[in-house]
């Protein structure tokens, strides 16, 4: 019976190729950014409105963002797909999130299919903004996640790897205040605001060799002055400070602080610091849900790529999910292992037949794994357990 479902399932996301590919395709050639994806939205919502699912848009105060549920039968778990679909700025799909939506879109629909052979409920969410909005963060807050059991997503990368743990990170904005005066005739008179950003950098240059290897700082100057020969009277930084474990996290946040605090005392500048609005929280897998989606890969003769969870960590508004209910976020390769997420290569990757071969596998993977799930209370239990307990 699983067998067959598992096959009617496959063959229906086939049949739904040719759709899937021109949705896939439409939104790489109308790369939208964060909260103005309105284009890729219509064309998402469209297929699933034809497809019979109820659909809502602007949830949680997002104009961006929607839902299409799918009524199933019985009193089963609510699974969520989520499809990301915003681009780069500049860059267009350089993340490839026009295949991270459209495989979600498509698993949806073909669990559909199987629905009156399975108990439970289908929710697609559309997330917005993933690059740098947080999009999830808000719809979390809004509540939209409240009575949902799981969430699933894939996300193109130059590798197959089921999980990848993903790190914290919050934005922080430093503005130093000084006073400007004549740099040749009246230095002394001047407070040096410039001075104040360039001490923080050596100061968090200074504190990065006494870090854990997972502690990542990186920042840029926005600020610094107008002209030679005015002491600069404000400048600022903006840096993000990411770590994996979130106790860690907190800590290193408040040394790169003191870093420019210690920056402020020695140039006698005031400092302002302004924390970002959001806090990325680091991903929480499951591995529970990661074995279940392992064992269709293998269903589908694909393999997983040899390589650590630690490697190339990055971060996401998934990782605020993950946190909330158990999720799966798993990397399909679309691309040659030198080509990285945030290139012009792999922008190409994102539309090529390979990237398009990886949106219909991530679709069947996603679809597949639901169905284990919908058969199989004992799984959700153990998920569930597993969730708790971490
Ligand atoms: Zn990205
Ligand atoms: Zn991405």
């Amino acid at each position: 019976m699983q067998n067959r479902l598992k096959k009617t399932i496959i063959e229906e996301v086939d049949r739904l190729k040719p759709d899937l590919i021109d949705i896939c395709m439409t939104i790489h050639s109308n790369p939208e950014v964060k909260f103005k994806e309105f284009k890729a939205v219509e064309v998402l919502t469209t297929f699933l409105k034809k497809n019979d699912f109820e659909v809502t848009q602007g949830i949680g105060g997002l104009e961006t963002a929607f839902n299409a549920v799918f009524e199933g039968s019985g009193d089963g778990p609510t699974v969520a797909f989520l499809a990301e679909y915003d681009a780069l700025p500049q860059m267009g799909h350089a993340c490839g999130h026009n295949i991270a939506g459209t495989a979600s879109v498509g698993a949806a629909v073909a669990l559909k299919k199987v629905a009156a052979d399975s108990i439970g409920k289908i929710v697609l969410v559309g997330t917005p903004a993933e690059e740098g909005g947080g999009g999830k963060i808000i719809l979390i807050e809004k509540g939209l996640f409240k009575d949902i059991d799981l969430a699933m997503m894939i996300h193109p990368s130059n590798k197959t790897r089921i999980v990848r743990l993903m790190l914290a990170v919050v934005e922080i904005v430093f503005v130093f205040h000084g006073k400007a005066a004549h740099a040749a005739a009246y230095p002394h008179e001047g407070i040096n605001a410039l001075d104040g950003v360039i001490l923080t950098f050596n100061n968090i240059n200074a504190l990065r060799q006494q870090l854990k290897d997972e502690a990542r700082i990186h920042g840029i100057i926005t600020e610094g002055g107008y002209a030679p020969n005015i002491i600069p009277e404000r400048a600022s930084a903006e840096f993000y400070v990411r770590a994996l474990k979130e106790k860690y996290f907190k800590e290193v946040v408040e040394k790169v602080k003191e870093c420019a605090r210690g920056a402020a005392m020695a140039t006698g500048t005031k400092l302002d610091i302004k924390m970002g609005e959001l806090t990325y929280r680091p991903f929480k897998p499951n591995y529970t849900l990661a074995e279940i989606f392992r064992d269709n890969l293998s269903l589908l003769n694909i393999k997983e790529d040899p390589g650590d969870e630690k490697g190339d960590m990055g971060s996401s508004d998934i990782g605020n999910l993950s946190q909330t209910i158990p999720t799966i976020h798993a990397d399909i390769c679309i691309c040659d292992d030198e080509v990285v997420c945030h290139s012009p290569g792999f922008r190409d990757a994102a539309i090529s037949e390979k990237g398009m071969k990886g949106m219909i596998t991530g679709a069947k993977m996603l679809a597949l794994t639901s169905l284990d799930i919908f058969r199989s209370p004992e799984k959700m239990d153990m998920i569930r357990k597993e969730f708790k307990r971490n």
